[in-house]
């Protein structure tokens, strides 16, 4: 019986692969470092034959070392960095140029113009995005603007473009789509409508015909094409989940129901919340996304970020030299009662929601001669969780109602200090998962429940096994004076850099 899922998890700085159980346990995985290109100061490349490489690889390497048969394999599922694009030939499957990252910023010039020429509200409105030079639509136009002859010959229709999910189908399948959650990330789809919006490909001059068929994110797609290198084995296997890797988590997480959200603890922080069939428009400049489609049923998902999370951590040891590793961190937050009056706001690059200040900069406050490298440690750590609960309390004036539960993941979420601390201050539970390779289960659910591996989500949901769940222990009111004592400190730090 066909009851393993393979999940590609094509990331920024790696592929990996990755095949599942039907009880949702690892079997085995595969991972390849992607290279990074850097051509100009704030740009950033991929040479998509890497992505390809790399990824195909990871593949192989995954199902070799499962020793299943092919037989075996139900689905492929796909979950990847998102944004990044891609513009490659029809007729030979050769990109014309490298992938520009989500992270590059050549197109903020071209954002502004667009900020200028006032369609913000309409984007707002019918993609759920801010304009932004991450998003994919700005980063096809610069393609075809700067590849001799490019956009003529898009405009005869023998060039195709994607972001990394469509790319990898394409060649795996040789079919053109790409799901809907990762459509609502390009600025050019109607989350809505669920299809490519007219008026802004034109408004972003991408021609419609080079965009793939936006597609559910469960459903067979295509399959696995002869003759694809190093996976001639996987022949016939079908393609038939995918997922942005944010909504991947989500999802893999089993945040299925609206009030429900998960955050990732890396770098930075990446919180998503299902709201359901509501496609919400957040007052306070959250993004909103398809979550998933499912069985004809969509659900949306706001989203939101702190910039500086897991990196006030590196910051600690490698420039102040104040630890000595990220775990040290812990122990020191541990071995005092409190944090010594100190708030540290990791403000490095600005604030995101709700603060939205680009000119906020970090700031240690509240320092007397009592305060230690302890009570520093333990202000890294909840300042962290501080900026976690500010954005959710954002979330929830957005949806009008508390937040249920929220999953966590990410390096930085092995911290019990830090997600205890968060418990206290969201009073809702916490739940880590023992499972952490949240992305890529979401990405073999969504698959896995297209080819009958699993008949619904009630059934993914026996799969979830918690590792430690943090309850809210301190009283309600020393949490609400030391939030009221940060949003103090928060205002010390904005506009600092004007
Ligand atoms: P990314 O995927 O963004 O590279 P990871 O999910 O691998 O990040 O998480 C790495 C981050 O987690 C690092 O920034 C590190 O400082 C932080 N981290 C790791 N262990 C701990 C810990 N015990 N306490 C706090 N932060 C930690």
């Amino acid at each position: 019986m066909s009851m393993h899922v393979i999940a590609l998890d094509q990331g920024t700085t790696s592929s990996r692969a990755i095949v599942f159980s039907k009880e949702g346990e690892i079997v085995s995985r595969g991972q390849y470092p992607l290279p990074q290109h850097y051509p100009a100061p704030g740009w950033v490349e991929h040479d998509p034959m890497e992505i390809l490489r790399t990824q195909l690889m990871a593949l192989a390497e995954a199902y070799e070392r499962s020793e299943l048969s092919p037989a075996q394999i139900a689905a492929i599922g796909v979950t990847n960095q998102r944004e990044t694009t891609v513009v490659w030939e029809k007729d030979t499957g050769m990109p014309i140029m490298n992938a520009i990252v989500w992270q590059c910023r050549r197109t903020a010039e071209e954002c502004e113009r667009l900020v200028q020429s006032g369609i913000g509200d309409y984007v707002r409105e019918t993609t759920g995005l801010l304009i932004d030079a991450y998003f994919s639509g700005t980063k096809i136009a610069w393609i075809l603007d700067h590849v001799p002859g490019a956009r003529a010959r898009a405009e005869r229709g023998e060039l195709l473009c994607g972001t990394v999910d469509s790319w990898l189908i394409w060649t795996l399948t040789g079919e053109h789509v790409s799901d809907y959650s990762n459509c609502s990330r390009t600025m050019l789809f109607d989350i809505d409508r669920l299809c490519w919006d007219e008026e802004l490909c034109r408004a972003l001059r991408v021609p419609m015909q080079m965009l793939p068929r936006p597609v559910p994110n469960s459903g067979v797609y295509g399959y696995v094409k002869p003759g694809v290198r190093g996976v001639e084995a996987l022949q016939g296997i079908p393609v038939a989940g995918a997922a942005g890797d944010q909504q991947a988590a989500l999802f893999g997480q089993g945040c299925f129901s609206a009030g429900q959200a998960k955050n990732t603890y890396g770098t930075g922080c990446f919180t998503l919340m299902n709201t359901g069939s509501r496609s919400l428009r957040s007052q306070s400049g959250l993004l909103t996304s398809v979550g998933w489609q499912l069985n004809g049923e969509t659900t949306y998902a706001l989203e939101g970020s702190v910039f500086n999370a897991g990196s006030t951590i590196q910051w600690l040891r490698d420039e102040l030299g104040l630890i000595g590793s990220a775990h040290e961190t812990d122990l020191l937050a541990e071995s005092v009662p409190d944090n010594g009056g100190a708030y540290l706001v990791s403000a490095f690059t600005g604030l995101g929601a709700p603060h939205w200040d680009m000119y906020a900069r970090g700031a240690i406050l509240g320092l007397t001669r009592g305060v230690t490298r302890a009570h520093i440690a333990r202000a890294a750590l909840e300042g962290i969780a501080y900026q976690v609960a500010d954005l959710v309390s954002t979330m929830e004036q957005d949806l009008g109602h508390p937040l249920e539960s929220l999953w966590v993941d990410g390096g930085a979420s092995v911290s019990d200090f830090m997600m205890q601390f968060q418990a206290d201050l969201l009073r809702c539970s916490i739940y880590r998962p023992r499972m952490v390779e949240t992305t890529a289960a979401g990405a073999a659910y969504l698959a896995g429940l297209a080819t009958g591996v699993w008949s619904g989500t009630d059934e993914i949901l026996k799969n979830r096994a918690l590792e430690r769940v943090f309850a809210p222990e301190m009283p309600q009111d020393d949490a609400r004076r030391l939030l009221d004592q940060w949003h103090k400190a928060v205002r010390r730090t904005l506009r600092w850099a004007e």
